[in-house]
């Protein structure tokens, strides 16, 4: 078939193939989701069961059989799922439309199949074509953008949900039209809506669940007790430097084969994040 007189056509294929060496961001967002969220009864500001189910339609894209192995970290917020691919990943020779339309695919594809764990009483609906996703693969040269990356999106969640919070307090609690809550909050800063918050509603916005705060982190954990290559360095001492090296690759093997997804909601702005809590997600 290759081969036959039409096999010309290929040529217009054009390569997309990202930067070798460069750390890639998959980020994808849901499509309308405001009206899908009306339309599917989310509360207001935080539905608990959606972003539940984004997480879970997430944990299954990076546990898929094509996408396992490639994904170190990846964070979400309302509509939103952010995947980190490392510099060295060579998953679909790198080809940008492979990567992104996979990762689209398989989630979109979970969230449709976890629905009905979520939201047991009621249906998705699909007159409209359903809920979809779109997407996009960003490139980035080294670590510090990346950390920057995240740190911008965790920022955007602090930003919205305390927004979001101040705004429906005003509407549920304190009877504003959508528009009056508009407009108190215009041109606020967030200590003023953590004011309006404390001192109207008595809600400390610190106090509130992280999840809603900070957003989804997916990672993958060394298990406990296999983390601890110090220790094996130290049984191994009496038998030679060769012996001590094996033990402490034998150690680091054993980290990564028996990593598993966690999912938590810490604070990523914190650069102790990055270099003491969770140092082996960039390594
Ligand atoms: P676009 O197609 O341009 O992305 P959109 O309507 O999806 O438009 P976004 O900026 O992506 O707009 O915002 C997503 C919207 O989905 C939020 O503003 C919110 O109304 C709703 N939403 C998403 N997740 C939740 C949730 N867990 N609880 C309540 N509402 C949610
Ligand atoms: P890749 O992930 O690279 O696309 P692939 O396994 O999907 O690999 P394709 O070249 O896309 O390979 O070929 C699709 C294959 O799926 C066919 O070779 C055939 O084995 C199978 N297939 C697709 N549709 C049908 C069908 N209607 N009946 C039987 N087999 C099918
Ligand atoms: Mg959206
Ligand atoms: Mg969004």
């Amino acid at each position: 078939m290759a081969n036959s007189r039409f096999g010309y056509v290929r040529q217009y294929e054009l390569s997309d193939a990202l930067l070798p060496g460069t750390f890639l961001v998959v980020r994808l967002d849901g499509k309308g989701f405001h009206r899908f969220s009306d339309k599917h009864g989310f509360e207001k500001p935080n539905d608990r069961r959606a972003l539940d189910l984004m997480n879970a339609a997430a944990c299954r894209t990076i546990q898929s059989d094509t996408l396992r192995q490639h994904v170190l970290l990846a964070f979400g917020e309302s509509d939103e799922y952010s995947f980190l691919l490392g510099p060295k990943c060579s998953l679909f020779g790198r080809r940008n439309s492979k990567i992104l339309t996979t990762f689209v695919s398989i989630f979109t594809a979970s969230y449709v199949l976890l629905w009905h764990q979520f939201f047991p009483n009621m249906p998705l609906q699909a007159d409209d074509g359903g809920p979809s996703f779109d997407g996009r693969i960003v490139q980035y040269p080294g670590r510090q953008e990346i950390i920057d990356y995240f740190k911008w999106r965790q920022a955007d969640t602090h930003i919205n949900n305390l927004y979001n919070t101040t705004f429906w307090a005003l509407i549920q609690q304190g009877g504003m039209t959508v528009q009056e809550a508009h407009k108190t909050l215009g041109g606020t800063v967030s200590s003023e809506k953590n004011q309006i918050l404390f001192t109207r509603f008595g809600i400390n916005y610190a106090k509130l669940d992280p999840l809603f705060r900070r957003g989804s982190i997916i990672l993958w954990e060394p298990e406990q007790g296999v983390s601890a290559p110090a220790e094996k360095e130290k049984e191994s001492q009496d038998q030679g430097e060769v012996a001590r090296q094996q033990e402490k690759k034998k150690a680091s093997k054993s980290i990564v084969s028996s990593s598993k997804l966690v999912i938590v909601h810490e604070d990523m702005l914190k650069d102790a994040w990055w270099t003491d809590i969770r140092p082996y997600v960039l390594q």
